[in-house]
C-alpha cells in the first residue's frame, strides 16, 4: 500500500519504538480517538502502558513488522535509528511518515551534514574519518579542539569525544571500535537553541518559536521559551532553516533542528545546524502545557494529514521545561505540591544515572 487512505478518528496509528516519546505520542493520539499500536523489542517499553495494542519483536523480524504495518492505517516512529531494511518493510505494508528517505538522511551524521550544506545552510566544518591517517589529516585541517563522533547511533553525548591538544587521537578513534566517524571542528557557540516544526502531506508548515536549551553532562537539562534576548532576525532565520530542511526532505511529521548560536562581531548572531531529529524532541516537551498544540498532538495531526494546530504559546506565558534525570524523579511528591508545576513521569521502573525518567513544565507569567 503506497497511497494513504484517509485517516479518521477510530483508525490505527502505528508507532515504532516504545520509549517516552512514543508514550506521549500515543497519549495524544488517544485524545483524538485513534487506536495506537506500538512496536518495540523490549517488553518493558513505557509506551506499551498507554497503547491499545503492542507488538514485542526485534526490528529485524520481517514477519512481525509486516503484520504490524498491515494492522495500521499509518505508521510513524519515535527514534531515528531504525535500520533501513526495517523502514523498507514497513513502507511496503503501510504509509510511513516521515519517509524512509528522511530517516536515511538524518540517521547518519555525514549524510545529514552533506545534505544540510547542500541547502546552503551552515554546519560545523567536518571530515569523514575511518582511519588514524584520515583523523590526523582532518585534525590538521580543522585544528584542536575538535569533536570526533560516530556517524550513527550517537545520543546524549554517547558516541563522541573531544580531541584536545596533547590527546592521543588514534587511541580515541580506536575506542570507537572501528565505527565510521566524522570529525567536527569546534563551534564557539554562545548557546544552543532548537526549532521544533511540523509539515503536513499538503506542504502546510508550522514552527514553534525557537527555544533555548541548557545541557548538563551532555544531556538536556532545561528548555526555556522564549529564548532570552533572541534577536527577531535570528529567530526568523532559525525557523526558515527548519522550513528549508523540511521542504527539501518533503517531510511529513514533526522534526527538530538543533542549532548553535554564534555571536557575530557586529549584527545578528550566526546559526550553525548541529543536528536534525526526524521526530518529536525533548526540547519540544514544553509544548504540552506551554503551547496551544503539543508537539505530540502536532505529530498525530501531520502524519494523519489533518490540519496543523496553532504553535502559539499558551496565554503568552514564559515556559520552562526541566528534565528529571535518574534519581531526580524521586522528587515527584515535592513537584506535585509545587503550584503550577506540571509533572510527567514516563513509567520507567529503574532510575539509572543519566536515564530520562520524566519532566516538569512550568508556566511563568512574564514580568
Ligand atoms: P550532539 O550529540 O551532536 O548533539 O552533541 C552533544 C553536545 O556536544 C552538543 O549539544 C554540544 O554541546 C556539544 N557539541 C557537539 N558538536 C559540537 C561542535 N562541533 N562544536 C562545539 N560543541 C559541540
Amino acid at each position: 500500500m503506497t497511497n494513504s487512505p484517509p485517516i479518521r478518528p477510530g483508525a490505527t496509528l502505528g508507532i515504532v519504538g516504545g520509549g517516552q516519546l512514543g508514550r506521549m505520542i500515543a497519549l495524544a493520539a488517544a485524545n483524538y480517538g485513534l487506536k495506537v499500536h506500538v512496536y518495540a523489542p523490549d517488553a518493558d517499553s513505557p509506551a506499551f502502558d498507554v497503547a491499545a495494542t503492542h507488538t514485542v519483536a526485534p526490528y529485524d523480524d520481517a514477519a512481525a513488522l509486516a503484520a504490524f504495518a498491515d494492522a495500521c492505517d499509518v505508521v510513524t516512529y519515535e527514534f531515528e535509528n531504525i535500520p533501513h531494511a526495517t523502514a523498507a518493510i514497513l513502507a511496503e505494508h503501510a504509509t510511513v511518515r516521515p519517509s524512509a528517505h528522511a530517516l536515511l538522511t538524518t540517521q547518519d551524521r555525514l549524510v545529514e551534514k552533506d545534505f544540510v550544506n547542500s541547502l546552503g545552510v551552515p554546519t560545523a566544518p567536518y571530515r569523514a574519518v575511518d582511519t588514524a591517517e584520515e583523523l590526523e589529516a582532518a585534525l590538521a585541517d580543522l585544528g584542536r579542539p575538535a569533536i570526533l563522533k560516530t556517524r550513527r547511533f550517537g545520543y546524549d553525548g554517547k558516541g563522541q569525544r573531544t580531541v584536545r591538544e596533547g590527546d592521543d587521537a588514534a587511541a580515541i578513534l580506536a575506542g570507537f571500535d572501528g565505527a565510521p566517524c566524522i570529525l567536527e571542528g569546534f563551534v564557539p557557540f554562545s548557546r544552543e537553541i532548537s526549532v521544533v516544526a511540523a509539515r503536513g502531506p499538503d506542504g502546510a508548515f508550522a514552527a514553534y518559536e525557537p527555544c533555548e536549551n541548557e545541557h548538563r553532562d551532555h544531556i538536556l537539562a532545561f528548555t526555556r521559551v522564549p529564548a532570552s534576548g533572541l534577536d527577531p532576525t535570528t529567530a526568523a532565520a532559525a525557523e526558515s532553516i527548519a522550513r528549508t530542511i523540511a521542504e527539501a526532505l518533503d517531510y511529513v511529521g514533526v522534526l527538530a533542528v538543533e542549532l548553535f548560536e554564534v555571536e557575530a562581531e557586529a549584527g545578528p548572531a550566526r546559526l550553525v545546524v548541529n543536528e536534525i531529529a526526524p521526530r518529536v524532541h525533548n526540547s519540544g516537551h514544553w509544548t504540552t502545557e506551554g503551547a496551544l498544540t503539543s508537539q505530540f498532538a502536532q505529530t498525530v495531526r501531520a502524519v494523519c494529514g489533518w490540519p496543523l494546530g496553532s504553535t502559539a504559546r499558551t496565554g503568552g506565558m514564559q515556559v520552562e521545561m526541566e528534565n528529571l534525570i535518574g534519581e531526580a524523579a524521586d522528587r515527584w511528591a515535592t513537584l506535585l505540591a509545587e503550584a503550577g508545576a506540571h509533572l510527567h513521569l514516563y513509567g520507567k521502573a529503574e532510575a539509572r544515572p543519566g536515564r530520562k525518567m520524566g519532566h516538569v513544565t512550568r508556566l511563568i507569567s512574564p514580568g
